[in-house]
């Protein structure tokens, strides 16, 4: 049976106003989510839909998220699988995976495969299995991506934190020919970012998103919800009724010390 080595066939709700920033990326995804609605009119005029589109960009950047809005705003099914977890797997079962994937995402067509850390599968270097330990599994995706029609309603989106180290087969037209960069966010986009996150808590009026998110320059997506997070709990913690300025400037310390500084402060409290 498939089982364990089935990919992760999920329905998303996720939107475009839950991503917060990227802008211009998302400008070039809704292009995207248009080929889904009218599928029919891009092929009878004669037009190839993509194939296969690739996020770049830094860790916790929203790529995965981007990703299930274009799914979620197009309302098709959204199957996904990490380029990390082939790195276990014996060559000849990476390919097969990848084989019954695309298999079951023709039948559930129109449909999205994500790829996230596809650099673990399509990276040119030597990786953690030896010389091209990956090549069976990388051969696989590319004659998965040559052999299904542009017009079949798959679209592959990949993601990585690196595409130069990505096996330029990879890249080539008919595979994934399109790019989009995903930066950090800048100030205007922290804000939105935080913003979004703040969405059902109690926070005091006190707090000026323009003014942490001056305060957090180089956070990424990711690490901005965990600021908010981590806030609330502190709130809880400190039987507060609303996020106040305090819990958020200890939350951003926690956010940027990470876990061990983390152990520090809450064995200071208790
Ligand atoms: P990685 O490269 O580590 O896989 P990623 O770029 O795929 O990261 P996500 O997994 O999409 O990043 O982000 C993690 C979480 O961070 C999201 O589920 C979301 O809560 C938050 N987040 C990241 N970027 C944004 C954003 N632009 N707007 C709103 N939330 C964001």
């Amino acid at each position: 049976g498939m089982g364990k080595n089935r990919a992760h066939q999920i329905r998303t709700n996720v939107k475009f106003s839950d991503v917060g920033g990227i802008q211009e990326e998302k400008t070039e995804l809704i292009e995207l989510v248009d080929y889904f609605k009218n599928s029919k009119r891009y092929s009878e005029a004669g037009a190839k839909a993509p194939k296969g589109v690739l996020l770049e960009g830094p860790p916790g950047t929203g790529k995965t998220l981007l990703a299930k809005a274009v799914a979620g705003e197009a309302g098709v099914p959204f199957f996904s699988i990490s380029g990390s977890e082939f790195e276990e797997m014996f060559a000849g079962v990476g390919a097969s995976r990848v084989r019954d994937m695309f298999a079951e995402a023709k039948k559930a067509a129109p449909c999205i495969i994500f790829i996230d850390e596809i650099d673990a599968v399509g990276s040119k270097r030597f990786g953690p299995m030896g010389a091209r330990g990956n090549e069976q599994t990388l051969n696989q995706l590319l004659v998965e991506m040559d052999g299904f029609d542009t017009n079949s309603g798959v679209i592959v989106m990949g993601a990585t934190n690196r595409a130069d180290v990505l096996d330029s087969a990879l890249l080539r037209p008919g595979r994934f020919d399109r790019v989009i960069q995903v930066s950090l966010p800048d100030i205007r986009e922290r804000e939105e970012i935080l913003k979004l996150h703040s969405r059902g808590k109690k926070i005091s009026s006190k707090v000026n998103w323009h003014n942490i998110a001056s305060r957090t320059p180089g956070f990424s997506g990711a690490q901005l919800a965990n600021v908010l997070n981590e806030a609330a709990i502190l709130m809880v913690r400190e039987n507060k009724t609303e996020i106040g300025l305090v819990e958020i400037d200890e939350a951003i310390d926690r956010v940027v010390g990470g876990p061990a500084k983390k152990t520090r402060a809450m064995s200071q409290r208790d």
